[in-house]
Order: structure tokens, then sequence, then C-alpha cells
């Protein structure tokens, strides 16, 4: 029983030491505020905000008990208060000389970061020798604290490549592999602060959350926007453009490096959430989006250039080149309707390809996580062995290309023929083997079921 005293006074002030106390008034950390008045119900309100209490009351010639009798004045229950306030409403202390979290030589080189990566991410070698490169760069130069004396650029990248091509597959391994925080965050749903929707800085504070509400491991996460390409500036428009220019316009001084006041344990600001400043200068930016009908752009820029001079080309060279998209330049992603502010604020622009076929027959199987793994690891702890015809690998990748949607449609695909595998294997424990077929896949024929001991039979 002591013994558990002991633990909870531990843990009290070990919480103590880590995290400070935030005014009730002001909502400013201990840090920044200074010391704090402890009320009861681990209300803290700072000296400063408690000698303009002090002061109003004094200049004010009403006394206390004047101030209780006034109408639709009565006490504050403070135990009321409580109840409203949200939970977590403390931030980690920064610690003063805490020494860098990212040790410089603990850094892998860019090489051995892409062959991590390999080990997850199918094809994509250019935007995965890139990615390394640039995040190598941007730690190199967070652990050195360079980017004061020297202004080196922020690597801050961005991705294009159609849908299901590995875009936020390829940040989330990356994020998981540095054992950095990551926020996600989706472009569409960014307004201009103010109007419906989340606020710009909203971003930061969910990269604050993904961190543990520890703002100094939220200063070397990384970001990334989803579907940027949402928030091109529109044409022909009168109206104000509250979710598209005006959110590049928002977004540049994060881009850039500035402190943000963001809200603890929520993505609101309001009267009830305390604030902290997060500085988003070694934060890694990346955006990555789709695009739909850049290459038009590009085509046309190229088919103009190729049709002048005495060097004229045919004028559909490029209308059928399936890798046009890698021909892209900054002036094609401003005509698409990206600020050049903010193109110049992501200095590092490259692409994903379209997967092919043969990618997705790999996707499936190869990576360390495949899908196909997965599923064989689940059978085998039923002492079934799953395999799958290279035929039937085949038609699942066929399937997906016709779906459109990259990679994303190949889960949905096999989810629906192993339903029944799953269903009906454990049911018969003489089962040892079973062979999915390229007839299976196309519902013209059943999977190869082998009994244990005995040869083959069709299923
Ligand atoms: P998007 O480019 O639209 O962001 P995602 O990264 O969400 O696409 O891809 C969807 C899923 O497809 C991922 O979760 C991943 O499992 C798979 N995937 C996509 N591309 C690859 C790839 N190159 N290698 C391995 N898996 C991939």
């Amino acid at each position: 029983m002591s013994d558990e005293k002991n633990h909870d006074v531990d843990s009290i002030k070990k919480e103590k030491e880590e995290f400070e106390d935030i005014c009730f008034v002001c909502r400013r950390p201990e840090s920044k505020a200074g010391r704090m008045v402890h009320l009861p119900n681990d209300i803290n309100i700072c000296q400063e905000c408690m000698q303009k209490v002090f002061d109003s009351v004094g200049q004010s010639n009403m006394n206390y008990q004047d101030l209780m009798n006034m109408p639709n004045i009565s006490m504050i229950n403070l135990n009321d208060l409580r109840n409203s306030i949200p939970q977590r409403q403390k931030v980690k202390k920064k610690k003063e000389d805490a020494k860098q979290a990212l040790d410089l030589k603990a850094i892998p080189a860019p090489h051995k970061i892409k062959a991590k990566l390999d080990e997850y991410v199918i094809g994509q070698e250019y935007a995965k020798k890139v990615i390394s490169v640039a995040v190598y760069n941007h730690y190199k130069r967070v652990a050195t604290g360079t980017m004061d004396d020297i202004e080196i650029e922020k690597s801050n990248m961005l991705m294009i490549g159609p849908t299901g091509s590995g875009k936020t597959y390829l940040v989330k391994t990356l994020a998981r592999l540095l054992d950095v925080p990551l926020a996600i965050a989706d472009a569409t749903s960014l307004t201009e602060a103010g109007y419906i929707g989340d606020d710009i800085e909203s971003v930061v504070s969910k990269l604050l959350a993904a961190a543990g509400n520890d703002v100094e491991k939220a200063e070397q996460g990384i970001i990334f926007i989803d579907e940027i390409d949402k928030i091109a500036k529109k044409k022909n428009t009168n109206q104000r453009d509250v979710s598209g220019e005006s959110v590049q316009q928002g977004m540049l001084k994060l881009l850039e490096g500035a402190d943000v006041e963001v809200p603890v344990g929520a993505n609101s600001k309001n009267a009830m959430v305390p604030l902290t400043t997060v500085n988003t200068r070694n934060i890694l930016f990346i955006c990555g989006g789709a695009f739909p009908g850049l290459e038009d752009i590009i085509k046309e820029r190229l088919n103009k250039q190729a049709s002048i001079g005495f060097r004229a080309d045919l004028k559909d060279k490029y209308d059928n080149d399936p890798d046009i998209l890698e021909k892209v330049t900054l002036e094609d992603i401003r005509n698409f309707g990206m600020i050049p502010e903010f193109i110049g604020r992501l200095p590092i622009v490259f692409t994903l390809k379209g997967l092919t076929k043969d990618m997705l027959v790999q996707i499936l199987k190869e990576p360390k996580n495949a899908i196909l793994k997965q599923y064989q690891k689940l059978l085998a702890l039923d002492e079934v062995q799953l395999c799958f015809e290279e035929g039937a690998l085949e038609a699942i990748a066929e399937k997906a290309l016709e779906k459109k949607t990259g990679a994303r449609a190949l889960r949905a695909i096999i989810e629906e023929f192993m339903l029944d595998i799953m269903y009906e294997i454990p049911k018969d424990d003489s089962i040892g083997k079973v062979t999915i077929t390229r007839e299976y896949i196309e519902h013209k024929g059943g999977p190869v079921i082998e009994m244990r001991g005995v040869p083959a039979l069709e299923g």
C-alpha cells in the first residue's frame, strides 16, 4: 500500500518536473509568464494576471460585498470551471541545455536511408533518391544549427504523382525510419483563419499532438500536406478565394520558419485551451498532390517550343509520352495555379511515376509488410500454406490497373477473394496448402486445395 503511495508521489513529482503549468487567465506557460500562483483544483494564475485582478478591484470603489450583491453576479464555483477545462492542459517543458535529439553522426547517409526505403517502397527510384538526400541535408542542418549563420534554404519538398503511387506511403515510411513525429494534413480542409474549416496553423498542432505535446520533438518533425493541388488559385473568380490562394499565402510563413502559437490538446484556438509556441524553422514540410491537368500544361509548353524554328518537330510528339510529368518546370506549376512565393519555398520538386503492372505485382509480394505476406502469415498460424501463382498476381494487378487508383485498389481486390478462403479453410483441419490461381481471380475456377499428405485436388 505504502509502495503504491510512494509510486503516486513519485509520478506526480516526475510530471511536475517534465510539464509546466499554464496561466488560467492569459494561457501562457510558466516559462513565459513566470511563477504561478497555485489555486485549488489545479488552477494556476501567473503573477501578472493576479496583479491585474488586484489592480482592477483596487481601482474600482466597489467592495467585495457590493460585487456579490450585484444582480447577475454569482460566486464563481471553481469546480464548475474545472469541469469545462479540457484535459491535457500541460505542455512538456523545454529543457534549457538539452542535447540535440538528432546526433549528426547518427543521421544515416542518403544511400542508407534509400536502402531502408527500398525495403518498403517499390520502384520510384528517383523519388527515393531525392527524398533521401533532402532529408539527410535537412537533418544535418538541424543538428549542426547552421541555419542561423549561413542562409541555407530549407529542404521543403513538393511531390507530384498520380494517386495511389505511394506519396503518403513514402513519407510515412520515412518518418518511421527516422523516428520523427509526422503529421498528415489534407489541404482541402484548410481555409484562411476565421472561415469554416481548419485554419492553416492547425497542421502544426497536429504535429505537436503526434509528438506527444513535446514541443522540442515537434520542432524536428515532418508535416505532410496532401492534395496540395487543391489549393491552386481559382481561375475566373470574383469572390474571395478563402480556400485557395489565401491558404497558399497563409502557408508561406510556416514553410519558411516562424513562431506559431498553437493550442495544446485541441485543434482550434478557444478560450479554454492553453497555447504554446512552436517554431517551424526546423520542421520539414513535404507537399504532395496529383495535379490533374498538369500534363496538358507541360505538353502545351513542349509542343509550343517544338514547333518553333528550324528544328520544328511533329506537333503531337509529346502526346503519348508516359513520362511527361518528369519534364515539369516551375513555370508549369505556376501556370497550374500555385503562386510563385509558394513554389519558391518548396525548393525540391520531384515526380513519382504511375505504377505499372509489374510494379503492382512487386508491391503485392516484395515489401517487408507486403499484403501477401500478411495473409500467408495469418494462414500459417493455422498451419496452412498459402501460395499464389504468378498468373494470379498478374490478374490482380490487371484488375487494379482498371480502377486507376494505383496500388490502393490492390487491397480491396485481394480482400474480396480472400474472404472465402479465410472463411472456409479453418473449417477443415486436413487442408495443408491452398494455391490461388488466375482462374480463381477471374471467377472461372477455384483455388487448388491440397490435403495434408494427399496429392493436389482441384477445389
Ligand atoms: P498516394 O500517392 O495517393 O498518397 P498512398 O501512398 O496512399 O498513395 O498509397 C496507397 C497504398 O498503396 C499505400 O498504403 C501502400 O501500401 C501502397 N503503395 C503505393 N505505392 C507503393 C509503392 N511504390 N511501393 C509499395 N507500396 C505502395
